[in-house]
């Protein structure tokens, strides 16, 4: 196939690239930067089967010759109004993202009759009242709180993307991921897992938001990967949850990287409010995912933060 993947050099656009390259796949990946670096993607620059194009998706997208999937994963990510690259202090862009980009995704799809592939989140349960979250809970989520713009524009996307389905008949999918972390995450984006890898190696304490009683299910991207291109490939047009159910509070969770890293410096706690609507709880329910694309998690926790601390200390010149 002749794959557009949208959000190519970020975290997770610059794994789908590398992977659909390896899988013999043309691959046109599309960015503009807003949180993106290009070093993720300096290893395909060589590769016939990938070319760039530096776009904003808000924007009308022309790509030139024939393209038979789509896979719209532009959107800043990052909660964290501490970094510049939180979509909290992008708000207008990431609103932009999930909308117009999303409509711009699936009018390629739409002209090129290709198949589509919706980045979608957990996000879109909000503060979940249902636990563990399963694809038919319909969410809890305020649509102005601190997040909205983030999980509104998500929802939204899902809406469109749905539309697009039934009344133009477009190939499409859906895939909400849940928290994924791994090698070419941003180490200024503020997310919890770049935060405490690089607290911890600095052998500084890890700030813990509120009482670290939250929960979050962690999943190392590689199996994030496996279960997007398995969706890809499969015909189901309803959402997936892709994730990993195994739950942790966030001070277990910072106990474990301290532990991994030989960080003697402890935890501290800052104050959660700035966050205002961080979920309380977040647990995929992979029911779905293991019946229709035979599919579930291999990497735990434990083996996933060795697999990831390598990148953050090269990129920390502590290699
Ligand atoms: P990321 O910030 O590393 O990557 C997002 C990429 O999209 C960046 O390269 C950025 O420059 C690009 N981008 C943003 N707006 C753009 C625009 N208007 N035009 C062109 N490019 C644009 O984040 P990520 O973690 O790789 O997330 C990728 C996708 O997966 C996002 O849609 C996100 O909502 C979704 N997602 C990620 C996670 C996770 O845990 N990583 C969880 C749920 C959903
Ligand atoms: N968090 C934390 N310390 C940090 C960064 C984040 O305790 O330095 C918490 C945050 O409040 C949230 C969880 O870790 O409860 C996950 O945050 P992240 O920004 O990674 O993403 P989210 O799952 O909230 O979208």
């Amino acid at each position: 196939m002749r794959i557009l993947i949208t959000g190519a050099a970020g975290f997770l656009g610059s794994h789908l690239c590398t992977r659909l390259i390896k899988d013999g796949h043309q691959v046109i990946g599309m960015d503009n930067f807003v949180t993106g670096n290009p070093d993720n993607l300096a290893h395909l620059a060589g590769e016939p089967g990938f070319q760039f194009i530096r776009h904003d998706v808000s924007d009308f997208i022309f790509v030139p010759g024939k393209v038979d999937a789509v896979m719209h994963f532009a959107s800043p990510a990052s909660p964290n109004p501490d970094s510049p690259y939180g979509y909290t202090n992008l708000p207008i862009q990431t609103m932009k993202a999930g909308a117009l980009g999303t409509h711009n995704t699936l009018g390629v799809a739409h002209a090129h009759r290709a198949r589509y592939l919706l980045a979608s989140t957990s996000e879109i349960y909000g503060d979940p009242l249902e636990h563990p979250q399963s694809e038919s809970y319909w969410g809890h989520v305020d649509p102005i709180g601190v997040r909205s713009v983030y999980d509104e524009a998500k929802r939204f996307a899902e809406a469109l993307t749905m539309a697009y389905h039934r009344y133009h008949g477009v190939d499409t999918r859906i895939v909400r991921i849940f928290n994924t972390y791994g090698p070419n995450m941003r180490l200024d984006d503020g997310r919890v897992v770049p935060n405490l890898i690089q607290q911890a190696l600095r052998h500084e304490p890890l700030t813990v938001y509120g009482d670290g009683q939250q929960t979050r299910s962690f999943c190392y991207v590689s199996d994030l990967i496996e279960g997007i291109v398995r969706l890809l490939l499969s015909d189901e047009h309803d959402p997936v949850n892709i994730g990993n159910p195994q739950e942790t509070t966030i001070l277990e969770f910072a106990k474990t990287i301290n532990e991994i890293a030989g960080n003697p410096a402890g935890i501290v706690f800052k104050p959660a409010s700035r966050l205002g609507d961080d979920p309380q709880r977040r647990r995929p329910d992979i029911t779905r995912a293991k019946k229709i694309l035979q599919w579930e998690p291999k990497i735990t926790l434990e083996e996933g933060i060795r697999l990831t601390i390598p990148y953050f200390k090269e990129k920390m010149g502590l290699a």
